[in-house]
């Protein structure tokens, strides 16, 4: 079968809630993925961050294969070998006390939003169904119904309400309408360090240290969604390093796994994670052996190949080198580590046909926005790859 049979089977046979680049890939290694064609093309998209370890990692391919043929699913009704090391793990790599593990990034930021109610209820003394959790404009939390409901892209929420009660938005990067929003009832307010899906939003210097100390001074927990820009990939464990804060609450997923399978994980501490009584939360695949085997070890690769040294070294390389690019259509360049957007002016007509572009001379990018050309390899990514991105990106940038 050829791409063409491929993608008529898929657009007949699946829901279309996607808009794929067209190229059906078949095997990855590395930073490089090929299509069904046989073409070789650099993934500069990494699944959305989740391959921050690079494709089909050889130790991950080893301890899924033997997990696999060892034991995959127990439910949470026993305990099993894997997912008590596999917190621990996380626990000593995050510095946080206790940590819930999901499947989706969604079901992550559920759960976070679960924990900071029960603890504005039991903790802080909310009125029963009262709890407000501030969250702001331009954020990406996932695609359940509860999170849709906040979400400030007209197309995320039409036709899927009636929604839930309890979520203000405020502007990104404006502390002051953060403070004006807070009430007696804010038990959290919860926040991307960089809004990934929103094209890259890096918020001015500052603000999310001073979002921490406002939510210190109402008692209102601080939960930073670190599911893209977390585990090295802005340069630091969490990009909230970046301005020394340590959030009450962190929502891990995508990195988290390499890539292998959907895990995704809330870190806090005892007195929030506590609070939690058998029975409150639950998953039937959260917290199974194969996906804790594969994490433990996820999490062991970045710090044994020095990824978040090399996001932070090399992404201010890429980024240094794409701002130098001369077009006519580059608004700005911005972002952190191998976190990068680039965005277009108007007259651009869109990204959308320079990742086209792009693709067709072997790099993978997507479009987000509309406007902004999404740069995100694999950690593991190389100087000289960087170097020849940048020739391409320059020459198709300089297309009228
Ligand atoms: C991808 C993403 C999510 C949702 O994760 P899923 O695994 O797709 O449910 C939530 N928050 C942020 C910041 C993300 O980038």
């Amino acid at each position: 079968m050829n791409a063409n049979n491929y993608i008529e089977i898929e657009n007949q046979y699946g829901a279309h809630t996607y808009h794929p680049m067209e190229v059906v890939i078949e095997r990855g290694d590395g930073v490089w993925v090929y299509d069904v064609e046989g073409n070789k093309y650099l993934d500069c998209l990494s699944a959305y961050s989740a391959v921050n370890q690079g494709h089909c990692h050889p130790r991950l391919v080893e301890v899924m294969t033997e997990q696999a043929k060892t034991l995959t699913l127990t439910s949470r009704a026993f305990f099993n070998t894997k997912l008590p090391l596999f917190y621990k793990k996380l626990c000593e790599v995050t510095g946080y006390e206790m940590a819930l593990t999901m499947n989706s990034g969604a079901e992550g930021v559920e759960t976070a939003i679960k924990v900071v109610r029960k603890w504005g209820y039991q903790t802080k003394q909310v009125t029963a169904n009262q709890a407000e959790i501030i969250v702001c404009d331009g954020n990406f939390h996932g695609r359940t119904t509860t999170i849709i409901s906040f979400s400030s892209e007209a197309q995320y929420k039409q036709d899927f309400g009636p929604f839930p009660a309890g979520f203000i938005r405020v502007p990104y990067g404006d502390v002051s309408a953060l403070e004006a929003a807070i009430t007696p009832n804010t038990v959290a307010f919860m926040v991307e360090p960089i809004q990934g899906e929103g094209g890259v939003v890096l918020p001015p210097a500052g603000y999310l240290k001073k979002a921490y100390d406002l939510c210190k001074k109402h008692n209102v927990l601080f939960v930073a969604d670190e599911i893209q820009t977390g585990l090295g990939r802005t340069g630091k464990l969490l990009a909230c390093e970046h301005e020394g804060i340590r959030p009450d609450v962190v929502i891990l997923g995508k990195a988290l796994s390499g890539g292998f399978y959907p895990v995704s994980a809330v870190v806090s501490d005892r007195n929030i994670l506590g609070l939690f009584k058998p029975g409150d939360h639950g998953s039937t695949f959260g917290g199974n052996p194969l996906g804790a085997a594969i994490s433990t070890k996820a999490l062991e690769i970045l710090k044994d190949e020095n990824l978040i040294e090399r996001a932070d070294e090399l992404g201010t390389y890429f980024q240094e080198r794409l701002a130098e690019i001369p077009s006519p259509h580059v608004k700005e360049v911005r972002g952190k580590g191998l976190l990068i957007g680039i965005e277009l002016n108007d007259s651009a007509n869109g990204a959308r046909r320079f990742c086209e572009a792009l693709r067709d001379r072997g790099i993978l990018c997507k479009e987000t926005h509309a406007t902004v050309i999404r740069f995100a390899p694999p950690l593991v990514i190389s100087k000289d790859q960087i170097d020849w991105i940048v020739d391409h990106v320059t020459e198709v940038l300089n297309m009228p």
